[in-house]
Order: structure tokens, then sequence, then C-alpha cells
């Protein structure tokens, strides 16, 4: 007999009956169903109650038969005729109006001529049956779940739980599963995870949002809920199907396992509450364990990650055996063991100056516990720095269970900063304090700006203070023509946010002080004004000196535009910059016109080189050189300019610019022009006698070689050789008159207007083809040194030939004076001539006895003379010094032995400075 059977008879109530006893029963009409059948099974008549439950299949037009009435595999057990079932338990399962199969169990027994089938329903023992199967594989299936949770690893645990999701789909066949866990952030459920079968619509999504509908079903249902009888839950389900189970553990629900299904009901009849509800926990209790223990892994590892970035760590202080444990991070930090170490250990790492603090303050949290809180220097060895720790500490629990611990933290960073920016504090103070400027703070309150700071240099410089502002007062101490300045750099301090300006304070004496004022505009984070931060610097000295800098330019610019003089600027290629109005006036055009023009193009091409090589001569140390320069003017033949240059220099000592003055000389030169050809007027007229016996004395060889021509022709007595020697003779007397004659008129003739160069041999020879006749005729002896040399000097040969006469004139007249008193007197003039590298000297000296020592000095001043009134003019000695100066040399007289001395010296003109028209061939 199975189990099923044996189930089957407690159900009705026997003692477990034998099969025949159960075949040989009676009919009992009141109960299950009776089937009567007749020989061929056809069924003619049906009694009991489950007679109305029975669906016919066939049509009623005949007598059915009992295969009519039975679901196809129970046609099996009832083949052959009712005779052949006798003495069997016959499970057949009937076509019912109610839908599902009944499920009957019966015998045949004969009665009258047919049989009767006796039917009892045996549907619940059947499904108590599967009932006790399943929940057997759902145990089962629970513990599977279990262990496969618990034993998996952490990263697999979500494959792992899929998988067990999956395996409870396929297993109650229902399409879309999920855990929902409580969501401590939001304290509302979310889907932990879920699972959906292929072909299955997905219900809920990992992380989604159940809100708190579960937790009122929390007291009240400990079992599972169904989204029918739970309005709450169809939020949960939406359009499906399907029930929620909880999970419980010590707090309450922990978790649900939502089942959901569309249209066909699952396989999940078999199940009772109670193994849901042990399924749910198989699936929740390992998953929070779990995922308890993955937060708790987290978690630690989070500690020791914040431990040992922040360089802190825990500490616990056992006092009863004067123990300490570390964190493993912070002992490695201080160099100590792992592990518990004795007190001591760790008071040696504290700095000497903190430890007994440290010492009594633990005393403290030990015996009060009262909470430690102290900043501490560590030092890991001998050599480090000492490392600044906050250490606090608490006391935890009560009596024997009470715990001291605590947190060391590394503040070294925050320590050093703090110092860096204390010690900056003060550097910042300092120099506020020792600012040569005033820093001053002004607040801003409705619109003013008030005082509230001032550096201390506000007292030295102005002798007032803060408090003497207060109420508005700074005003006060503005200088009265400046308020209004003042406050217009207050309201433009508002609007533009700086401001620098400068106006005129008032100090406790009353002095004025001319202040710069920088400022700037703090706003807050609304962009309001909060304050002024700004300083005052005293620049009295600079404002004042520029104020006098810029009367004295003005000056300066009256003075250059006034002056008579032509004062202009130029650079080193002399294109004008600048030339005030004497100038402008000069060159005839206006004074703007100037900048630009060449200074050059009114020299000729000798002038323009001479005055260029005069500014190469220009250095930094020698900035200034002086010249008569000559120009050809428009309008006008020649102008002689006194002309002063300085140049400007760079660092690297080039010439960037010359400054010059000028005066127009012309009017002087030429009045010394008219001089110099009245003065050799005055020589020529002088000479007149001494020419009218130069020009005499050939006149008298003439007149004798004709006197004597004639005598011989009168005579007869002419040859030729006589005649022509006669001729040639008067022919060279006529050259030689012609000579003198040729040679006054060129003396005679005004200087040229520029210098040339020549050679001062030519001057003393035209001097003596003038002088030569005339002295010999007077008994003068002339003495000519012999000289020959080809070098050259600069200036003018007719001015220089005025000179040696002006000397020889007077050296003759000294000599014949002095022979009227001495008539054996040998008069004699020495006429010589020298050069060295630089310069000629022509000397001129006599035997007249010289000139009185006290007159020396004197007799190159104009008009001094000792000569009788209207013999002497006492010119010439001056106009031949201009002359010799004018040339760039130097006229001197002392005396010598048997007379006056005079010197002339001239520079030799180099080679370059000769032009190619005036070198010699
Ligand atoms: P002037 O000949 O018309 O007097 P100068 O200027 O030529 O004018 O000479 C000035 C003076 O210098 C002369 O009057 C004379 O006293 C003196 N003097 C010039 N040359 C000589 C000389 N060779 N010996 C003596 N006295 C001289």
């Amino acid at each position: 007999m199975s189990s099923g059977d044996k189930l089957f008879d407690r159900l009705l109530n026997r003692q477990t009956p034998t099969l025949s006893a159960v075949v040989d029963s009676p009919v009992v009409p009141g109960v299950g169903l009776q089937l009567h059948l007749d020989g061929e099974a056809q069924v003619t008549h049906l009694t009991g109650p489950l007679r109305h439950l029975l669906a016919q299949q066939l049509s009623t037009t005949r007598t059915p038969h009992l295969l009519d009435y039975l679901l196809p595999h129970s046609a099996l057990a009832v083949e052959g005729l009712p005779a052949d079932w006798q003495g069997q338990l016959l499970d057949l399962d009937f076509f019912s109006l109610a839908g599902p199969p009944l499920h009957l169990r019966g015998w045949v027994q004969p009665l009258g001529d047919g049989w009767v089938l006796q039917l009892l329903d045996i549907g619940d023992l059947l499904s108590e049956r599967r009932q006790a199967h399943s929940r057997e594989q759902c145990q089962w299936l629970a513990a599977q779940i279990r262990d496969h949770l618990r034993l998996c690893g952490l990263a697999r645990l979500p494959q792992v739980l899929g998988e067990q999701l999956q395996c409870l789909s396929q297993r109650f066949q229902v399409p879309c599963l999920a855990v929902a866990l409580l969501d401590e952030e939001t304290e509302g459920w979310q889907i932990h995870q879920h699972y959906s079968a292929p072909d299955a619509p997905q219900l809920w999504d990992t992380a989604q949002r159940l809100g708190t509908g579960l937790d009122s079903l929390n007291g009240a249902a400990p079992q599972r809920v169904l989204p029918a009888e739970h309005p709450r839950l169809s939020s949960v389900f939406g359009p499906a199907e399907g029930f929620a189970v909880p999970y419980r553990d010590a707090h309450g629900v922990a978790a649900w396992l939502l089942f959901g299904c569309f249209s066909t009901q699952p396989h999940t009849a078999d199940l009772n509450d109670h193994d849901w509800l042990q399924l749910a926990a198989a699936v929740a209790a390992p998953l929070l364990e779990r995922l308890r223990e993955h937060r708790h892994h987290l978690q630690l590892e989070r500690l020791e990650i914040l431990q040992s970035l922040l360089g802190t760590g825990w500490w616990e202080m056992f006092s009863d055996s004067a123990q300490v444990l570390l964190a493993d991070a912070l002992a490695v930090s201080l160099g100590l063991s792992a592990g518990r170490l004795p007190i001591q250990d760790w008071f040696a790492r504290v700095h000497p100056a903190d430890r007994e603090e440290l010492r009594s303050r633990l005393q403290a949290l030990q015996d009060e516990g009262q909470p430690l809180e102290l900043c501490v220097r560590l030092q890991p060895d001998d050599q480090a720095q000492p490392q600044w720790f906050r250490l606090q500490g608490q006391s935890l629990g009560i009596g024997a269970e009470r715990r001291l611990v605590g947190f060391m933290l590394d503040i070294s960073d925050i320590k050093n900063q703090q110092q860096q920016a204390a010690a900056a504090h003060a550097r910042l103070d300092n120099l506020i304090a020792s600012a040569p400027a005033v820093i001053y703070v002004q607040r801003y309150v409705e619109g003013a700006l008030q005082p509230t700071f001032f550096s201390a240099s506000l007292q030295p410089l102005l002798g007032w203070s803060l408090a003497d502002c207060a109420d508005g007062a700074l005003v006060n101490h503005v200088h009265p023509e400046d308020r209004a300045a003042y406050f217009e750099r207050t309201r433009q301090l508002l609007r533009e946010g700086s401001v620098s300006t400068r106006y005129r304070m008032l100090d406790t004496q009353g002095n004025v002080h001319w202040l710069l004022d920088e400022a700037k505009l703090l706003r807050d984070d609304l962009g309001l004004p909060v304050e002024a931060v700004g300083l005052w610097l005293d620049v009295t000295d600079a404002t004042l000196a520029a104020e006098r800098i810029k009367t004295s330019e003005e000056r300066y610019r009256i003075l250059v535009e006034d002056s008579p003089a032509m004062i202009c600027r130029y650079r080193p290629d002399l294109t004008l910059t600048f030339g005030n109005r004497p100038l402008a006036m000069y060159l005839e055009c206006a004074p703007e016109q100037l900048p630009g023009v060449n200074l050059g193009s009114w020299m000729s091409n000798e002038q323009r080189e001479a005055f260029v090589e005069r500014l190469a001569q220009l250095t930094p140390d020698a900035p200034v050189s002086s010249a008569e320069i000559n120009l050809r003017l428009p309008g006008r033949e020649h102008a002689w300019w006194i002309w002063s240059d300085r140049g400007v220099f760079d660092e690297h000592g080039r010439l960037l610019e010359v400054q010059a003055v000028g005066r127009d000389n012309t009017e002087v030169r030429r009045s010394q022009q008219q001089l110099t050809q009245s003065a050799k007027m005055a020589t020529l007229g002088e000479m007149a006698t001494g020419l009218a016996h130069e020009i005499n004395q050939p006149l008298n060889v003439m007149r004798m070689a004709i006197v004597n021509v004639l005598k011989r022709l009168s005579n007869g007595d002419v040859q030729i050789d006589y005649l022509t020697d006669k001729l040639n003779r008067i022919d060279a007397q006529v050259q030689r008159a012609a000579r003198v004659v040729d040679h006054m008129r060129v003396f005679g003739r005004r200087s040229e207007i520029e210098q040339h160069p020549f050679n001062p041999l030519d001057a003393i020879e035209g001097t003596l083809s003038l002088l030569s006749e005339g002295l010999r005729g007077k008994g003068v002896e002339l003495r000519i040194g012999e000289a020959n040399f080809q070098v050259q000097v600069r200036g003018y040969v007719d001015q220089l030939e005025q000179v040696l006469i002006n000397l020889m004139v007077n050296a003759r007249d000294a000599l014949l004076s002095k022979r009227e008193s001495n008539r054996d007197f040998q008069p004699w003039i020495g006429v010589r001539a020298e050069h060295d590298e630089h310069v000629v000297r022509l000397w001129v000296e006599d035997n007249g006895g010289g000139i009185e020592p006290r007159l020396l000095e004197r007799i190159f001043e104009p008009f001094f003379t000792t000569k009788p009134v209207g013999v002497g003019t006492g010119l010439g000695l001056s106009v031949s010094y201009g002359i010799v100066e004018n040339m760039g040399g130097r006229l001197s007289v002392r005396n010598g032995d048997d007379g006056a001395r005079f010197c002339i010296e001239l520079p030799i003109a180099l080679d370059d400075q000769i032009t190619s028209v005036a070198r010699p061939d």
C-alpha cells in the first residue's frame, strides 16, 4: 500500500481496510457518486450528490458509456467490461462542470443484472500530497539558496543572487522577481536586484524607488500580501498580478521578495505562507548579512584611508596595565611597534615640553572622565622635526566596562601655516607701521566713508589721530580749497571702485602737505561697498619741485623765445629740430618752418666740411665748441655768426643732438674788414714814398739806358749787340715796375671771404718785393734767413703780407729814429721763417733798441702809438694781431739783445684740410 493510500484511509476514517472489505462494502447512495452500468459499461442511472458535477461529453441521444464521462487518460484504467474490474480500486478522473477534473476513487459491485460503480472524491487527498511534496522541495530549495548566497565571494554576490532569483522564477513559473531592501538614506524601499524571464516585460529596475508604501504592511502582514488586498501595493506591481513576501529580522521587516506575473496564474498553489516566508528568508537573510559585511568592509577601508590621509589614528589606553594601543598606521608613523605597548614608550615620543601636561590630562580623563583635548608635539625620531598632533580622548561606558579611547590628528600643516600666517601678519603690521605712506581704512556707512584705521605713520606726518576724525571731521583737515576735490574723490571711489588723486592736507601746525591718495573700494559678495583701503603719500616736495620746474621751464622757454641770440637744436646731420624766432628771422622763415631744415644748406662745401669736422671733435668730456661760421643767407651776400655748440650724448657716448647758440657777427666782421682795409690803405699811403722810389728806380735805369742809346745814335756808333743789351735792360726794368704796380693792386684789394691754404713764404716774398728797395734806399740792411719749405697755413696771403709790412715799417721807423741821434748807427732788419710739426713761425726783428718794457703789454691796443700826431695811427699792431688770431695763430713780441723781436705763429693746415683746388702742385 502506498503512502497516498494510507492517507486515503485516514481521510475515510477507516482502520486499515483490506481491498476485499472495500469492494464488499454496500453501496451508499447518499455519499459520492454511483454509476449504474449495464454489462457493456453503458451508464443507465446516476445517483449521489456528485452526479450534478459530472459533465457528459457526448450527445444524449444514445445511452451514455462510462468512457463518455472520463478524461482520456482514465479510459485506460477501465478497459474491458465491468465484470473484469471487480475487486480492483479504480482511480478515475471525470470531466467536471466546475472546470478542474473530478478525482474519484471507487470499485464495481454487481447489482441486479447490471453493475454499480461506487465512487468517492479524493481531490483533497491528492492536493495535500502534492503540497507536502512541494514543501519538501521548497525547504530543499531554500537551503540551496541560503548556501549559495552565504558561500559565494563578495564580488560574485550580485551574479549569484541573480541566478537564485532566476531559479525561483523557473521553479514557480513567476516571470518577474525582485528583492526590495530598505534604503537607509531615503528611508523608503528600493529594488536591490531583480530578475525578469526573457519573454516577460520588465516590471522593476535595479535601484528603483518604491516609496514607503510597503511599510504600512509591516505590522499587518507578517506573511504574503497580494496587491488586490492591499491597494497600496498596486503602485509597486503596476499592471501585473503578484504578491510580496516580507523578511523580518530583529528590527522588523528588513526585506521584501516581490513576485510579479501576468495573465496565467503561477504554480504556487502548493506552497503556503510559511513556505513563502521561508523562501524570502533564504534569499534576504544571507543577502542582508553579506551586504552588512560588505558595508563594514568598506567602512574599515575608508577609515584606514582616512587615517593615513589625515595622518591620524585612534588610540586606546588600558590604565590597569599602563599600556596603550595605537592604530597601526599611527604606530608606524611614530616609529613605535604595533600592538599594546607601555604608556612610557608613547610618552617618550612626546616633546618634553608637552609631556607633563599630557600626563596630567590623561589622569583627569581617567579619574574624572574629563574629556581630553590637547595639542602636543611628537618626535618620530631624534633627527626629525617635531610634528604637531591634536590629541582627543573620551571615556566610554561605566564601571568595569569603561574604556579610554581617543584619536590623534597630525596638524603640523595647520600649525606651520598658523605660524607662517602669524609671522606674515607681524611683518605686515611692521611694514604698515614703518611705511613712509599713511595706510588707512574707511568704512562705508550710508553712502559716506568714515575713517576706522590709520597706520602709525599718520602721527609723525600730520600730527593728528583717528580720534580727530570722528563724526566726519576728516574733511576739516583737508585744505579748504581742496575740499571739493576731496568729496569728488569719495564719489569717484564709490562709483568706480578705485581712485588716485592728490590734494592738500593740513597738519596740526597748519602746514600744508600735498598728499597722493590711492584708494580701492572693497565690496561684499553682493557687490555692496564695505570699506575703502588706501594710502596717503606725502608728495609735497615732488609737487613743489614739479611746480618750480614748470615755472623755470616756462621762464627758460620765454628766454629762448625772446632771446636776441639765435638758439637752436639740431641733429648730427645738421637737420634742425628746433629754432627760435631770431634764427627764423635770419633764415627768413617762420619758427615753425625751421624743424627739418638743414643748417648745412646755408654753407659752402668747405664751410660745411669744417663745421662737421668741428662737431666730430665733441666728446662727452668736452662737449662745447665755439667758432665763427660763415653762411650764405638768402638775400644777403655773407653772414658771419659766432656759433657755440654743446653736444648731447647717449650713454654710449654717441652724439645725439647739438644745442647751439649763435650771434650775428657780420657787422663786426665788416667793420673789422673795413678797419683792415683802412689800415692797409694807411700802410699803402705810408709806403707811397717808398713806392715812388721803388718805381723811380727802374725809371732812372731806363732813362740812363735811353740817354746812352741816344748818345750812341747821334755818334753813329750803334752796334746791334749794344742796342739789344740796352733794350733788354729797359724791358727788365719795365717788368720790375709792372710787378710792383701789380702787387700794389693785389694788395689794395679787399680780402677774400673765405680762407685758403697758402705757403707763408709767399707772403714774405710779396712783402720784400714791396719794401726791400725802399729800405735799402734808406740804408737799412735786410737780413733774410734761408728758408725753403712747402708747408701751408690757412688764411689770407695778402693779410699776412699786411702784417709783415706793418712789422717791417714799425722796425724801419724805430731804426730811422735811432739813427737820427746816432749817425754811425748801422740799422738792420732780420726776417726768417721756421716750422715744426704743427706751427710755422715768422720772425721779424731789428736792432732799433726795442720797446720800453712797461709799454710792452699795451702796444697791441688799438690807437696806441708813441709816434707824433699825424704820423702814427696806433692801429698797425692791433689790426695785425686780429689778422693773425683770425688765422688761428698768435702774434707776440719781446725785446731781444738789440731790439724788438716779433713772432707770428701760425698753425700748419693738415693735408686733408687742404682742398684739391687749393693744394699746390
Ligand atoms: P703806429 O705805428 O701807428 O704808432 P702801431 O700799432 O704800429 O702804431 O705801433 C704802436 C707802437 O708800438 C708804436 O708807436 C711804437 O711805439 C711801438 N713799436 C712798434 N714796433 C716797434 C719796434 N720794432 N721797435 C720799437 N717800438 C715799436
